[in-house]
């Protein structure tokens, strides 16, 4: 089922006593959302993402704007009448039903031309549990089982009377790291076996790169970039995208366009064609560094830590935002630096370097070429 989101506003009356004006929880969203893809909503904490997923399912009512899902508007429709699953973080199950009874629960409640016998109904119930792979813990009570198990029973539960959207807020952030990993792996193969449209809140964007065939990052209610993952990291609309997206982070600097060149701390380090001459924030991405004994940027060399397949270069520079540049290079290039050097010097990657404008903090492009 193709969702579309049209201006979609909410506005919350403010808590605080002194401050009246309104919080914007979303903000004129706009998005069709495909059908039968995985969409990961990511951003940091209070950006919205609930609020979004909320006035997707109808828990909540938006000030301004529609929902539709197909061609239908359901802006007006209640929750339970627009056939969605629902998964929150801390799973909800009945504490004193069994595994079976809490997946069978929502068919319980189906009237009329869709009510279900009793054997239908334990049928649907086996095959979603079959779907999550928690049939062999049917009569268990939620007390009895993991984390990750509860969590894969949450889902069925959501799956049983076969949804047209699958929402889930965090579903795995109350799970241990490993489970996270391995119940995320579990999410994205269930929704392509059952390619159901799937929207997936999350505040952790590796999580969100690694499942997702379309990200949407927000900040502060507003929609700051929506494409494939590998393309935002790549390309990324402004500097709280390229900062949120990536692990290490991208290094930040103070830089300026002179001529045609980037030049940082004194360095021309890069040719830019294209950019505008004056001050900007480079980003380089830890992977955008080439160690060459001969390269034109010039840093002081703090530590090299190797890590099997690559080596972590920890330099300083007095350009860089931070303390600390960290540069991920592959450990045949360890030649290229002698550990106990005071300085260590990189030739870049064009395509690993973003430059932004130090006002807007939006992204200027360059010719790579
Ligand atoms: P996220 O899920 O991304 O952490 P939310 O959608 O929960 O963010 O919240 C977005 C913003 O809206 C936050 O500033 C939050 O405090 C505010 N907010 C959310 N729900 C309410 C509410 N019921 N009343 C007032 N403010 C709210
Ligand atoms: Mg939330």
């Amino acid at each position: 089922m193709k969702v579309v989101l049209r201006n979609l506003t909410k506005k919350f009356p403010s808590r605080d006593k002194k401050n009246k004006t309104d919080v914007v929880a979303v903000s004129n969203f706009n998005f069709e959302i495909p059908d039968g893809k995985l969409i990961g909503l990511l951003g940091p904490s209070g950006c919205g993402k609930s609020t979004t997923l909320n006035l997707i399912s109808g828990l909540e009512k938006p000030t301004e704007g529609q929902v539709f899902f197909g061609e239908d508007d359901v802006t007006n429709l209640p929750p339970e009448h627009r056939g969605i699953g629902l998964v929150f973080q801390n799973y909800a199950l009945y504490p004193h039903l069994t595994v079976r009874q809490n997946i069978l629960f929502p068919l319980e409640n189906l009237k009329g031309k869709d009510k279900l016998s009793k054997e239908e109904m334990l049928e649907k119930t086996t095959e979603a549990a079959k779907l999550v792979q928690i049939d062999e813990l049917m009569e268990r009570k939620p007390g009895e089982l993991s984390g990750g198990q509860q969590q894969r029973v949450a889902i069925a539960r959501a799956l049983v009377k076969r949804p047209k959207v699958l929402l889930l807020d965090e579903p795995l952030s109350n799970l241990d790291a490993r489970l996270r990993l391995q119940t995320r792996e579990e999410i994205k193969r269930i929704q392509k076996e059952t390619e159901i449209t799937t929207i997936f809140v999350t505040h952790d964007q590796e999580e969100a790169m690694s499942i997702s065939d379309i990200i949407v990052v927000m900040k502060d209610g507003t929609v700051q970039q929506i494409g494939r993952p590998q393309e935002v990291y790549d390309n990324p609309a402004n500097l709280f995208v390229a900062k949120f997206l990536g692990t290490p982070p991208v290094n930040i600097f103070q830089g300026q366009v002179k001529d045609g060149q980037l030049v940082l701390g004194g360095d021309a380090v890069l040719p830019v064609k294209g950019a505008p001459d004056g001050p900007v924030l480079a980003g380089i991405r830890p992977e955008g560094f080439l160690l060459r004994k001969s390269g034109a940027f010039r840093c002081q060399l703090d530590s090299v830590e190797v890590m099997g397949r690559d080596i972590s270069v920890v330099a300083s520079n007095k350009a860089a935002m931070s303390p600390m540049i960290r540069a991920i290079i592959g450990s045949e290039n360890l030649a290229e630096v002698s550990v106990d050097a005071s300085q260590v010097s990189f030739d870049l990657k064009p395509n690993k370097v973003l430059l932004f404008d130090r006002e807007t903090e939006e992204r200027l492009h360059f010719n790579t070429k």
